[in-house]
């Protein structure tokens, strides 16, 4: 049998998965750092830095419990920390990732309730209020939304859903999944009322994968005093006794550098709010090249609800009788690029477009390019021009 693998093309891979995502070289570089202990002086200075760095891009004055883990373990911190065996967590739907959190809630013990959603139109918000409204009980103690369906390419507004809680009058904690959000699109924990927000390393943040967070507002921490699921390395109050106030284990030093750099890059080079009109201005060139392609019975948006279309990643949803893999397959293997696949329900239905992180027009052009190769190679219908759609608007924009 040959351990050869088989020849890769020429040149760098361009990744236009949405996350992990590019990582910048000089993020690259400062996380290639020597050991030191995590108790010296010169690396706590800089891992305060990152953690008040944190809490700037979480937009929160508030908590915030850092993990070795991906966002599946922040996910978990949420949930653990916050909850108690049969508690009720109502899960706003949304798509793969909606789900996923949800099925993680069940295997805890939480019964969880789901507002229902089609996942080409976003869930409706008022249904979430009438919800909470018949709770009389108040057997409801947590409501769970993702702020960006990394599966669908849907945004879901943060600060709607805060506002359908109050409507209902409920006490229940916001959970909001920001990890395909944060450092892309616009989040504000404390302005949007948000108990809970998890976030992780890998996608706007520009970080290798492998570190997450939470940030946790004062009632969140309230409700963690009472809270009953088992937990150890995601405990808070264990956390708060730690002299990181993070941590359990072994620091992942190497994150710090690198972080540091990402918010550096993030906050003094480009500045945030520079930074999501970078997220808005190259996904809306991404749109325009999907919607040209849609011509001759081509590929389209999956999302359908315009003002929540996210601006990091673009789900496609192929033609009828073509399959999103097959497309992929030659956007790999003969050009180096990586798209990302259809998730659960939509695998082979869909093919995603990461545009979040360290990305240019350049990348993007590229990216579309190779798309719009790959459909003509595979035979796949589309309106040809898409690519000149992008770089027309890109050109105005
Ligand atoms: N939530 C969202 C919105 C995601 O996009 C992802 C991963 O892509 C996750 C949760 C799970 O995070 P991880 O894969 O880092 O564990």
């Amino acid at each position: 049998m040959s351990t050869t693998a088989p020849a890769k093309p020429r040149g760098r891979q361009f990744f236009a998965n949405p996350g992990p995502t590019n990582i910048p070289d000089s993020v690259l570089m400062a996380t290639a750092h020597q050991t030191v202990d995590f108790n010296d002086p010169n690396f706590t200075a800089i891992y305060w830095e990152c953690f008040e760095g944190l809490k700037r891009i979480l937009k929160t004055k508030q908590s915030i419990f850092l993990y070795t883990g991906s966002g599946h373990a922040a996910w978990e911190a949420s949930l653990v920390n916050l909850l108690s065996p049969g508690d009720v967590i109502l899960v706003l739907e949304s798509g793969h990732f909606s789900q996923s959190w949800a099925r993680m809630a069940t295997d805890l013990g939480i019964e969880v309730r789901t507002v229902p959603a089609e996942w080409r139109r976003g869930v409706d918000l008022s249904a979430l209020t009438a919800e909470l409204a018949a709770d009389k009980a108040g057997a409801i103690k947590a409501v769970g939304v993702v702020h960006n369906e990394t599966s669908t390419g849907m945004m879901i507004p943060v600060q709607e859903v805060r506002a359908a809680i109050d409507a209902a009058k409920h006490p229940a904690l916001l959970l909001a999944d920001t990890i395909s959000s944060l450092g892309s699109l616009d989040f504000r924990m404390d302005e949007w009322g948000v108990d809970c927000a998890v976030g992780g390393s890998q996608k706007g943040l520009m970080l290798p994968t492998g570190l997450s967070f939470t940030g946790v507002s004062a009632k969140a921490l309230e409700a963690h005093k009472t809270a009953k699921l088992p937990r150890h390395y995601f405990n808070w109050t264990a956390m708060q006794n730690r002299p990181l106030k993070s941590f359990l284990g072994t620091v992942p030093i190497s994150f710090f550098y690198g972080m540091k750099e990402a918010l550096r890059l993030i906050e003094q080079e480009e500045g945030l709010e520079n930074v999501f009109k970078r997220h808005s201005r190259l996904a809306e060139a991404v749109r325009q090249a999907v919607r040209h392609w849609s011509g001759n019975n081509g590929p389209q948006l999956f999302c359908q609800t315009p003002s929540r279309l996210s601006d990091s990643v673009t789900a496609v949803l192929m033609p009828e009788g073509h399959n999103a893999n097959a497309l992929r397959k030659v956007a790999m293997e003969r050009f180096n690029v990586s798209l990302g696949g259809g998730l659960g329900p939509l695998d082979g239905k869909v093919f995603r477009i990461g545009h979040l992180g360290d990305l240019n027009e350049p990348m993007i052009l590229g990216t579309l390019s190779v798309i719009e190769l790959s459909m003509k190679v595979a035979g796949i219908p589309h309106a040809p021009g898409g690519v000149d759609a992008a770089i027309a608007y890109l050109a105005a924009a």
